[in-house]
């Protein structure tokens, strides 16, 4: 898919928002779900997306949905970073499928790097025990101030 194109309301994303397909939830409020990536590049691969939107990418959102995205994006990444301990963290999302966007429904990638530890290639791993992901999602949901 280009950058031009139609929401499509079916994504998965949009699927998980409406209770129709599940996730390992780390937070949410009236603006945001933050949710653990069922394919993880790194232990910790964490997703914040909006509630509200019907953009397909970052460079359609509008600024009234940015403003809490990000605030939000901040909030999961400090429990992130309190829950797990790294040695540091890369914030990243993707416009358009050359970019090597997968879900066209705003996203931003939360991933703990630490110091030696090689990360996985986007889009390309395999998929997570769920177990372990509810686990993590509940130790970094305990650090959400
Ligand atoms: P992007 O490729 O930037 O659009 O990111 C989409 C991300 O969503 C990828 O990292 C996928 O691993 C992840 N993903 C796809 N389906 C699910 C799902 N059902 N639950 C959680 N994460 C998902």
């Amino acid at each position: 898919m280009s950058l031009d194109g139609t929401y499509d309301p079916n994504n998965i994303f949009a699927k998980i928002l409406r209770g129709e397909a599940p996730c390992a939830r780390v937070f949410e409020d009236d603006h945001v779900l933050s949710f653990m990536d069922v394919f993880p590049q790194v232990k910790g691969h964490t997703l914040v997306i909006p509630k509200h939107s019907s953009a397909r990418n970052l460079l359609e959102e509008e600024p009234q949905v940015l403003s809490p995205l990000i605030l939000g994006v901040q909030r999961v990444a400090r429990a992130v970073r309190a829950a797990l301990e790294p040695d540091g963290l890369v914030i990243t999302q993707f416009n358009g499928t050359a970019a090597g966007q997968t879900v066209f429904h705003p996203h931003f990638h939360i991933l703990p790097r630490w110091d030696g530890v090689a990360v996985g290639r986007h889009a390309s791993g395999g998929m997570a025990d769920p177990a372990e992901l509810k686990a993590l999602a509940e130790q970094i949901a305990a650090q959400i101030t």
